[in-house]
C-alpha cells in the first residue's frame, strides 16, 4: 500500500468548494478527513469519493472541539451565500468564530499548518477599487451581513493573534465571488440563480438596476490558489486575495448567461438587498508575486461549463 502525502482535514468538506479542494487533495495523495455538518451542503457533492480508502467522511459542527491527527487544516466550514448566512445570522458568527477557535485549538495541539478561507466581505462596501489587502474595508456592524462580514473578520484576528502568540503556522485567504459545477442550486447566489432561471424559462432576477460589480473566479483556479497558499513557504501568512480580476456588472453577466444558454425568458428587476456591495474586484498583486498564482479561466469558458453542469446534473 502506498503511503499517503500527508493527512489534510477539509471543514466544510462537503460544501461547493470544499468537495473541489477533497477531489484535488485525494488526487494530489493525500489522505482527505472531510468533516461537515451538512447545514448548506450536500452528502450528493462528495458521494464520488465514498469509495476512496483515504477518504473519511465525519459529520460534526466545527463549533465544538474536534480531536483529530492531521497534518494540514483547510478550514472553510461557514454558510457563504447571503441567504444561508442569513438564515440563522447568530449561529453563523458562532461558526466563524468558535469555529476558527476550535481548529486553531487542533492546530496547536497537533502543529498542524492551518488555511483560513475568509472572504472579500470583510472589504464591505469598499471605498477603494480594486480591493488591496492592506484596505481595511467599509463594514457595517449592524446589518444583515454582519454575522458573516464580523465574523470572518473576528476570524482573521484569531488567526493571526494565534500566529503572535503561539507561532502557529497561519495562511489567511480571502476569497471573491467563485462559481462552478456543485453550486448549490437554491443558495440565491447570482451565476445559479441565473442559470437556473434560464434552463427553466423564467425571467432572471437582476437585483437594484444590475450595475452593481462582481469578478467572477472559476472554481478550479480558486483550488489551484488554496493549495499554492497551503504549500507556501511559513513565512507567508497572507491574507491574500483570491479571485479574479475580471470585473462585470450584473447586468452585463445576465446576458452572458442569456447568450450561453440560448434561452431569453427576460428579466425581473428587485429591489437591491440591504448593505449589498456596489463594486467588487481583488487586486491580486499579492497572490501573484508571492504564490505565483493567477486565474486562468476566463468568464465565458466557466460559464460554459457551469452551464452544462446544471443542464446535465442538476435538471437532467
Ligand atoms: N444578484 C442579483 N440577482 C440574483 C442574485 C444576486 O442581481 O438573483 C446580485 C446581488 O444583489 C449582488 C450580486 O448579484 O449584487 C452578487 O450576489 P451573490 O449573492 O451571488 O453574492 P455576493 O457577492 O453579494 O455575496
Amino acid at each position: 500500500m502506498s503511503i499517503a502525502k500527508g493527512r489534510a482535514l477539509v471543514t466544510g468538506g462537503a460544501g461547493f468548494l470544499g468537495s473541489h479542494l477533497c477531489e484535488r487533495l485525494l488526487n494530489d495523495g493525500y489522505e482527505v478527513l472531510c468533516v461537515d455538518n451538512f447545514y448548506s451542503s450536500s452528502k450528493d457533492n462528495i458521494a464520488h469519493l465514498m469509495g476512496n480508502p483515504r477518504f473519511e467522511l465525519t459529520r460534526h459542527d466545527v463549533t465544538f472541539p474536534l480531536y483529530v491527527e492531521v497534518d494540514e487544516i483547510y478550514h472553510l466550514a461557514c454558510p457563504a451565500s447571503p441567504i444561508h448566512y442569513q438564515r440563522d445570522p447568530v449561529q453563523t458568527t458562532k461558526t466563524a468564530v468558535h469555529g476558527s477557535i476550535n481548529m486553531l485549538g487542533l492546530a496547536k495541539r497537533t502543529g498542524a499548518k492551518i488555511l483560513l478561507t475568509s472572504t472579500s466581505e470583510i472589504y464591505g462596501d469598499p471605498l477603494i477599487h480594486p480591493q488591496t489587502e492592506d484596505y481595511w474595508g467599509n463594514v457595517n456592524p449592524i446589518g444583515p451581513r454582519a454575522c458573516y462580514d464580523e465574523g470572518k473578520r473576528a476570524a482573521e484576528t484569531l488567526f493571526f493573534d494565534y500566529h503572535r502568540q503561539h507561532d502557529l503556522r497561519i495562511k489567511v485567504v480571502r476569497l471573491f465571488n467563485t462559481y462552478g459545477p456543485r453550486m448549490h442550486p437554491q443558495d440565491g447566489r447570482v451565476v445559479s440563480n441565473f442559470i437556473m432561471s434560464a434552463l427553466t424559462n423564467k425571467p432572471l432576477t437582476v437585483y437594484g438596476e444590475g450595475q452593481q460589480t462582481r469578478s467572477f473566479c472559476y472554481v478550479d483556479d480558486l483550488i489551484d490558489g488554496l493549495i499554492a497558499m497551503m504549500n507556501s513557504d511559513d513565512t507567508v501568512t497572507g491574507p491574500i486575495n483570491l479571485g479574479n480580476p475580471g470585473e462585470f456588472t450584473i447586468a452585463e453577466l445576465a446576458d452572458l448567461v442569456i447568450e450561453h444558454t440560448g434561452v431569453n425568458p427576460g428579466i425581473d428587476y428587485l429591489p437591491l438587498p440591504v448593505d449589498d456591495p456596489v463594486r467588487r474586484q481583488p487586486d491580486i498583486t499579492r497572490a501573484k508575486s508571492t504564490l505565483g498564482w493567477a486565474p486562468t479561466i476566463p468568464l465565458v469558458e466557466g460559464l460554459t461549463r457551469t452551464i452544462e453542469y446544471f443542464r446535465t446534473s442538476v435538471l437532467g
